[in-house]
């Protein structure tokens, strides 16, 4: 996507072209297996033989060994594997070695997983122990000095792939002086971006990956110091000297050459300095655009290249969404760890409060990048704090926001509040509040003008319920402690709670709308009558378009309205020119009567649309459900299909 600012660089990144040409050379003129002893072979050993010495030279790995491996997650078992075999002989031999396996808390999981792993399948139990880190995301060296007597391994990183906080490796190395342990520094987020002269310290054993500075994936090195020892993880053909069996990925190889020698051209890749001062410009801009943000590791302590920040009042979900919006690819954590959406272990680890854990966003881009690039970013991202205020998100309130009429659903751990405004009179209630997300309406009310009128619990079956504006609001008892509340409207409103269909069919009509207490996975809000017959499966045939049908559809009817389901501030985040209409999924329960009122001859396709098609799935599924038959959405959403959005 030719768009697409890509802000993720300790994720992975973009291959670099003289990197990709020589991949291509490489398949094309230098196909040999570099074991074969013909003129072919030999040509591709002297490749593979010119990366390595490039390798050793920029790394520093004086007589150490460097072999060529599948990335940093097969370096650290690899690792780990010798170090746990060279600790069992010791003490087998009689020995002492120490019983920890000393690991810093912030560590990529592949470290302590692969620690825990081989410990069990080698039989050693061993005792796998976090080292603490400070408030900054530094090992905290005394509890490493406490420690070192009993370590017989210890695994630290010498950059932070969530924060980048850069690793004090004199530090430890100092605090380790008088310990046997073996030591392996993780340097995978290192590589380009911090000198590196390995054979000058006491590193035993240093993986890379060269994917995260733009090689392609499958390709990395493990550095191992002189005289440390070693247990090769593959055995076979005997290739890397019996390192590391398997016929080398000489794509991949000689992909890496290139980066290796770009890094000595003074043209691809940018100083220190010049990637403090891009980082500073990005960091100014979030400030300016984001009120109260805060930077969750110190900007001077950490690499130029990665800041980690968190805004009050925002999930990283929703700055994830509105950054993607804006076409700034971004994440919230570290790449592996991003489908759990759990709050990051990183940031625990340094005592932040929960809040910044949960909605923590890591924005990092690769050395080489350009001025172009990060003048783009900062302009976005001004974008996307425009586009928040403007929708209530933020402390600061927006002037110009659009008006709220009807029901907004706001979800928190699976349940639903439900706010219900009324436009006119500027007034609104609040069904079911959940103090999770009492910040999040009362800034929505103060940045809209609206005044609370109640908070209303579907529990209570007493109390006043007040008249919203002109509309009426009505309690209506299920149970003994169950009641639901009805909106006036045609058709109306039911805002349920607990409420199952069933329990209601006596009490309101079969066109209510029920509004549900908790999130639905495929129903946004179901009438009554819809909710008791059940799902009519034929009735979401051909609901999914790709592109080439879309394009068809948009041909034969010129019509049909396009519907970005997005919240507000991820429509607002996109570029001008959007030929869509936004009816976040949040807000579609109070869109539905006026679709459905129009009679069956009057109605126009309407294709919903969203990031990845899910939330454009289940609205285009509501409307289905409810007898429109030309509701369609984008499969895979925008994020893989292109919409005719001009102006
Ligand atoms: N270590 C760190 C610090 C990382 O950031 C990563 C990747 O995210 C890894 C290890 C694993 O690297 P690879 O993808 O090459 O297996």
């Amino acid at each position: 996507m030719t768009n697409e600012l890509y802000l993720d660089g300790n994720a992975t990144t973009a291959v670099l072209p003289a990197a990709l040409r020589a991949a291509v050379q490489a398949m094309e003129d230098c196909y040999g297996n570099p074991s074969s002893s013909h003129a072919t072979g030999l040509k591709a050993k002297a490749l593979m033989d010119g990366v390595r010495a490039r390798a050793r030279d920029v790394l520093g790995a004086g007589d150490g060994r460097l072999m060529f491996n599948s990335g940093a997650t097969e370096g650290i078992q690899t690792a780990v594997l010798s170090a746990l075999c060279a600790i069992r002989a010791r003490r087998d031999a009689g020995e002492a070695t120490g019983t920890l396996l000393v690991y810093g808390a912030t560590e990529h999981k592949a470290v302590p997983e692969s620690l825990a792993h081989w410990n069990r399948l080698l039989g050693l139990n061993l005792v796998l122990q976090p080292l603490p880190v400070d408030g900054d995301g530094r090992h905290n060296l005394q509890a490493l000095r406490a420690l070192a007597p009993e370590a017989a391994f210890v695994c630290t990183m010498a950059a932070n792939n969530e924060t980048g906080v850069v690793s004090d490796l004199d530090g430890i190395a100092d605090a380790l002086s008088a310990s046997p342990a073996l030591w392996m520094v993780d340097c995978v987020q290192a590589l380009g971006k911090l000198p590196l002269r390995l054979a000058a310290t006491r590193i035993d054993y240093a993986p890379f990956s060269g994917h995260k500075l733009y090689a392609p994936k499958g390709i990395g090195m493990l550095y191992v110091r002189a005289g440390a020892p070693f247990t090769p993880l593959m055995m076979g053909g005997g290739q890397e000297g019996a390192q590391r069996s398997g016929t080398e990925n000489m794509a991949g190889i000689a992909a890496l050459g290139a980066v290796l020698a770009a890094l000595g051209d003074d043209t691809t890749f940018r100083t220190h300095a010049e990637l403090t001062a891009m980082r500073d410009q990005v960091a100014d801009a979030l400030r300016a655009a984001l009120p109260g943000i805060v930077f969750n590791a110190p900007l001077d302590q950490a690499l130029p290249t990665t800041i980690n920040f968190s805004v009050p009042g925002l999930a990283s979900k929703e700055l994830l969404d509105v950054f993607d919006a804006a076409g700034i690819r971004v994440s919230a954590g570290s790449a592996c760890s991003a489908a759990k959406a759990a709050p990051s272990y990183v940031l625990d680890a340094m005592g932040l409060p929960a809040w910044r854990s949960s909605s923590a966003v890591r924005l990092s881009f690769g050395p080489a990048v350009d001025a172009a690039t990060i003048a783009a970013a900062c302009a976005r991202i001004a974008r996307c704090g425009g586009a928040l205020r403007r929708s209530g998100m933020l402390a600061e309130a927006g002037q110009d926001a659009p008006p709220l009429d009807g029901p907004t659903r706001l979800t928190a751990a699976g349940a639903n509040t439900w706010l219900v405004c009324d436009a006119a009179s500027r007034t609104c209630v609040v069904i079911d509040p959940q103090p999770a997300l009492d910040a999040r309406v009362g800034m929505m009310l103060r940045s809209h003008g609206y005044r609370l009128l109640a908070q209303l619990s579907t529990r209570d079956v007493s109390g006043t319920v007040p008249m919203l504006g002109e509309r009426s609001l009505r309690r209506v008892t299920v149970a003994a402690d169950k009641a639901c509340y009805v909106l006036d409207g045609a058709p109306a409103h039911a805002f349920t709670g607990q409420a199952g269909a069933t329990e209601l069919a006596a009490l309101l009509p079969p066109e209510t709308l029920l509004c549900p207490g908790f999130e639905e996975q495929s129903a946004c809000c179901t009438s009554l009558r819809v909710a008791l017959a059940g799902q009519d499966a034929s009735a979401m045939a051909g609901v999914h378009l790709d592109g080439p049908a879309l394009a068809a559809l948009l041909r034969d009817h010129p019509d049909a309205l396009l519907v970005d389901v997005r919240e507000a501030y991820e429509h607002a985040a996109c570029a001008a020119g959007m030929a869509a209409i936004n009816v976040p999924l949040s807000r579609l329960a109070g869109w539905l009567p006026g679709w459905l009122a129009r009679p069956e001859a009057s109605r126009v396709p309407l294709i919903f649309f969203c990031r990845s098609g899910n939330r454009s799935t289940r609205a285009a599924e509501c409307l289905r459900r409810h007898g429109y038959r030309h509701a369609f959405h984008l499969a895979g959403g925008v994020a893989l299909a292109a919409l005719p959005l001009a102006a």
